[in-house]
């Protein structure tokens, strides 16, 4: 059975087609109706028009509301009404499932984005949702083509961990047994980032990424941030600071590059109703350079800057969302690239700089959203990582499998995060985060 996006694209005019979805409306003419079905597979409907003269026309078509499922079998020919190219006059109209209009939560109507977060069950049916997990569909498959391409091999790094990816954020816990025993032996969480167990790989197959679900037990209801997303690690041996840079750019144009490929429908939706302006902006992103700051250089233009900030710009703090924001949406309207942040701001593993005052970290910060990888080129050298791990209060004995990497053929070697989520809303332009995943979770929310 074709869908529907199927039939859009390559019309098979004249020809009796099968369709199922969900009826997205109903409207009755004298001796007929026009049923216009989705199934999801693209955001246009296709429209059906049931003959009075069908058998179960009066019993049951007449009975169809919006919600119900129905399979149609009919003829597809050219519409001679504006507003879609074909249409199908069904041979039969088969109802599915039922929905009882009273208690159906959808209606035809546009529902505002924070009704849909309390049907989460319900809401890919409602055209913004359904957009939003195409799209984000597609950047998944973009993102590992663009590595696979380039040779990367994809690792898949534990979600139950016992390293804490310092300075990452907070680990949710794994309770302790009935009996009070560590399951693991040992206290353990939910992994913040794998990058960690990525290195081990990436120092002996060369350029590696994962791809998977990361927790931060962070209190911050923010729109930027879940307790539960997905993040892309990269990680190459044999690479320095500006390579990783270099990665991190090409693979944000590349996928944003392949939406304006295969989500142009979805994307033009989202430039007329979430995100006026979105496609100027996109393809902006794509093509233009990005600009490249050291920490020293942000701090400087932060200062001089012509606004006022909840938080005073000064060197030897991290930089706020809003100077983040601020940096690349007003100052540059484009991608900034701040590198060589304070070390004592920055987590053990980055490396430091010989005058000791900076490490080879790198943020991109993006229009709209602020921080949307962090990356850096890690601290190669056995005696370093060692002396900035006691620095830092760690357990050396506990971090020896790590440390064993500097010991045997370790190299210069670097990568960064890039956060799913954010990356789905810079591209379909949605301003909460909760919007771009299909069940968010953030403090007090897990409904299922
Ligand atoms: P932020 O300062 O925005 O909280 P971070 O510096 O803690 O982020 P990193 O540890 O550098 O984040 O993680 C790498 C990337 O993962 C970030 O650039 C961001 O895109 C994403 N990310 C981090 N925390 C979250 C979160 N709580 N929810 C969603 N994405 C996140
Ligand atoms: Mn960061």
């Amino acid at each position: 059975m074709p869908t529907i996006a199927d039939i859009f694209a390559n019309p098979p005019l004249d020809e009796t087609v099968d369709i199922a979805g969900w009826l997205r409306s109903r409207r009755d003419a004298a001796s007929f109706s026009f049923l216009a079905i989705n199934d999801g597979s693209c955001l246009a409907n296709l429209q059906v028009i049931a003959d009075c003269g069908l058998a179960n026309y009066a019993d049951e078509i007449k009975k169809l509301g919006t919600g119900c499922s129905l399979a149609v079998r009919g003829r597809l020919q050219q519409s001679p009404a504006q507003g879609q190219a074909v249409e199908v006059v069904a041979d039969s109209v088969t109802p599915v499932g039922w929905a009882d209009a009273a208690s159906y939560p959808l209606q035809k109507k546009r529902h505002s984005l924070e009704f849909l977060r309390e049907i989460c069950h319900l809401r890919p049916r409602a055209n913004t949702l359904a957009a939003v997990a195409r799209t984000r569909s597609r950047l998944a498959f973009a993102i590992h083509s663009f590595l696979q391409e380039r040779g990367f091999v994809q690792i898949q790094t534990p979600v139950i961990t016992t390293s804490d990816c310092e300075g990452a954020g907070e680990m949710f816990q794994i309770a302790a047994q009935a009996d009070g025993r560590h399951f693991f032996g040992k206290a353990a969480g939910l992994t913040v980032s794998g990058q960690l167990q990525a290195e081990a790989y990436a120092l002996a197959l060369g350029k590696v990424y994962t791809f998977g679900p990361t927790f931060r037990a962070e209190n911050s209801n923010t729109s930027r941030h879940l307790a539960e997303f997905w993040m892309i690690e990269p990680e190459m041996a044999f690479c320095d600071l500006g390579g990783d840079m270099a990665m991190a750019t090409a693979l944000l144009q590349y996928v944003i590059g392949d939406a304006f490929e295969h989500s142009a429908a979805d994307l033009t939706f989202f430039d007329s109703f979430i995100d006026k302006g979105l496609l100027v902006k996109l393809r902006a992103i794509a093509e233009q350079d990005f600009v490249h700051f050291t920490y020293d250089e942000a701090v400087a233009r932060l200062q001089a800057a012509p606004v006022k900030f909840a938080q005073a710009p000064r060197w030897g703090i991290d930089l706020q969302s809003e100077h983040e924001r601020w940096l690349a949406e007003e100052l540059c309207k484009a991608p900034v690239i701040v590198t060589d942040y304070p070390a004592a701001i920055k987590p053990f593993y980055m490396r430091l700089a010989d005058d000791g005052r900076t490490v080879a970290a790198m943020d991109i910060l993006v229009p709209g959203i602020g921080e949307i990888i962090g990356g850096s080129q890690r601290e190669e050298r056995l005696s370093v990582l060692e002396e900035r791990m006691r620095a830092a209060g760690m357990n050396l004995d506990e971090y020896q499998w790590y440390i064993d990497l500097r010991r045997f053929g370790s190299v210069p070697h670097a990568g960064f995060g890039l956060g799913f989520e954010r990356l789905v809303q810079l591209v379909t332009g949605m301003a909460n985060i909760r919007d771009v995943i299909a069940f968010p979770r953030a403090p007090g929310l897990a409904p299922c």
